[in-house]
């Protein structure tokens, strides 16, 4: 009797161990106190995560206090950017790499890849940004042309987008786990589809593009949507999308954003694909 309960109660602490995540916001040009409660929702409805949150000081304060242990979490989701606002101090965006560069997660949300232009080490770890002056001395723009991505180096600014409307995202890799079982081509609802941006892109996997109309100010190319970059020993799951609560209802946006921060956390991906996941001519919304 007493043995049998032991087993149980194994069984059910080895299934309901949660992956320890850790949201950073506190300053950002997009609504974080909106996004943030959504993203932590969208982890744990999976039952898979458990979810804290770390608000710096708003712009200006005062940082001495700020100061959270990225080591207790197997993955932190950045949903920070001081583009109009303060950069993390030094030793924390120092502690940050080399969390990741250790094996830890990153996952860049939207506006994270336009967070912290001047630190190298962030940049090669999320491969590419946007803004903040960021131009071709960042380095090139990822494309994806006749079947392959390439490298584009013209000189221009990095990080532009056009109105927010419904495009369709084309998975360029459908066996990785975050993608596998997920249809190859979705559309997602209205958002804003950044282009041009530019980085490092050292050891980057593209997993999905998006092409970006001319007809809505875009480039006539196929933008890097959603991406993984190996930094060191580490996982980065890097998602273009979801500007706003909006473009979060998007089941597209939902599902990847949920598989790929497991798999930043962890290598792997557990979740099954959910019958309400879009196709390409319609959006589904939850
Ligand atoms: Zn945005």
């Amino acid at each position: 009797m007493r043995r049998m309960w032991l087993g149980l109660a194994m069984t059910a602490a080895m299934a309901a161990a949660p992956v320890p995540v850790l949201i950073v916001d506190g300053q950002n040009n997009h609504k974080w106190q909106e996004t943030t409660p959504v993203l932590k929702r969208l982890l744990e409805e999976t039952g898979k995560f458990r979810v804290d949150v770390a608000t710096s000081p708003a712009k200006g304060g005062d940082w001495t206090a700020y100061n959270p242990d990225f080591s207790k979490y197997k993955v932190v989701v950045g949903n920070y950017s001081d583009y109009a606002g303060d950069p993390w101090p030094e030793p924390l965006r120092k502690k940050l790499v080399e969390y990741v560069a250790n094996g830890g997660g990153y996952v860049s949300y939207h506006a994270a890849d336009n967070a912290f232009p001047m630190d190298k080490e962030y940049n090669r770890m999320i491969a590419v940004g946007g803004w903040g002056g960021r131009t071709e001395k960042d380095g090139p723009m990822i494309r994806f042309r006749d079947g392959k991505m390439v490298m584009e180096s013209k000189p221009g600014k990095a990080g532009n987008h056009g109105k927010r409307l419904p495009f369709l995202v084309v998975a360029r890799d459908t066996g990785h786990p975050i993608t596998k079982g997920l249809a190859a081509e979705w559309l997602h609802h209205e958002d804003e589809l950044y282009d041009s941006l530019r980085g490092p892109a050292e050891n980057v996997h593209l997993l999905a593009t998006a092409w970006s109309d001319p007809a809505n100010r875009g480039t006539g190319e196929n933008e890097p949507a959603l991406l993984t970059v190996r930094y060191g020993k580490g996982r980065v799951f890097h998602t273009i999308l979801g500007h706003d609560v909006e473009a979060m209802r998007c089941v597209g946006f939902i599902v990847t954003f949920q598989r790929g921060t497991e798999w930043a956390a962890t290598g792997k991906v557990t979740q099954k694909a959910p019958k309400d996941f879009p196709g390409r001519d319609k959006v589904s919304l939850r």
